[in-house]
């Protein structure tokens, strides 16, 4: 009898390249480090069904990586963990854990809730201040932003949701800068809102849904303050690339002229090296800037 089975799934589509599963392999070793003792199967290569391995190794835990391209498959292992053995614990990982929360009754036991955010907070602090002191990249700054905005948004009417009234402060630049294609042709501004509106390309042109109303709604939700619930539990990769975006037109923002006259040199001097289309679209992403509104 072992303390944790961890088990990654088979990616069905055959699409992604298969590869080794070092997140676990990177939990198995801090879990062996604190005397817990643990195994992996990667179903990658395994081909044995899990019920040979929860017979074999009769884990308290089973812990499931659940990515994009593995979350049914995820889902499936975990409703067949429950139906041989009703009192494993399952741990579930990765983002479609909150994304898609709670994907099942069982999973309501894992999923963190509001008051439960507020208490990992001090733990994030911690774990920004000893990545930062060890010189590692992190996405930490972005999570606790996103908590806090939550929290504001939760508690907010209307009013002060002042600060959400402009391009700049947009909640996610994603629906303003990219979209998503389905392999069933449902169009998504990302890879994560996916919802029964979403239109397809089967019945309408790119630009038709990039200029509909489906789109419009989100960007308007996202800049008025009114954000959607599955943005709210957006992953913070994601919404690090916001900011890093809104970072960046902030400085564009203080380097871009300061007033029309210097505006118009710069116009003519636009318009000389590079035509009246291009010192046009200087002018709008000024007035972008200025004004922050679309
Ligand atoms: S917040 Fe997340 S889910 Fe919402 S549009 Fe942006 S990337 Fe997509």
């Amino acid at each position: 009898m072992i303390d944790i089975l961890l088990v990654n799934p088979a990616e069905k589509g055959g699409f992604f390249e298969k590869m080794p599963p070092q997140g676990l392999a990177s939990i198995a070793s801090f879990l062996e480090e604190h005397d817990i003792s643990v195994k992996i199967v990667d179903f990658e290569i395994e081909e044995k069904p899990l019920e040979h391995w929860l017979s074999l190794y009769q884990p308290k835990f089973l812990g499931i990586s659940g990515t994009t391209h593995t979350r049914f498959e995820s889902i499936r292992i975990a409703q067949e963990a429950k139906n041989f053995n009703k009192d494993i614990i399952i741990i579930y990982g990765g983002i479609h854990a909150t994304l898609v929360q709670p994907f099942n009754k069982q999973a309501e036991e894992f999923v963190l809730r509001d008051e439960e955010i507020e208490k990992c907070k001090e733990t994030l602090l911690k774990a920004q201040t000893k990545a930062e002191s060890l010189g590692l990249y992190h996405t930490f700054n972005a999570v606790m932003e996103g908590l806090e905005r939550k929290s504001t948004i939760k508690n907010s009417n209307s009013k002060n949701r002042e600060h959400y009234n402009s391009f700049i402060s947009t909640y996610c630049f994603e629906p303003f800068l990219s979209l998503t294609i389905s392999a069933e042709g449902k169009v998504s501004p990302c890879c994560m809102f996916w919802k029964d509106e979403n239109p397809s390309v089967l019945e309408h042109t790119l630009n038709e849904i990039w200029n509909g109303s489906f789109f419009r709604d989100i960007r308007n939700r996202l800049i008025t303050g009114d954000i959607p619930d599955i943005c709210m539990n957006c992953p913070s990769q994601l919404r690090q690339r916001s900011e890093n975006i809104r970072i960046e037109l902030q400085k564009m923002g203080e380097k871009t002229a300061n007033t029309p006259l210097a505006l118009l040199v710069r116009f003519i001097n636009r318009l000389r090296k590079e035509g009246l289309y291009s010192a046009l679209r200087r002018v709008k992403e000024w007035l972008y800037i200025k004004t922050g509104k679309l």
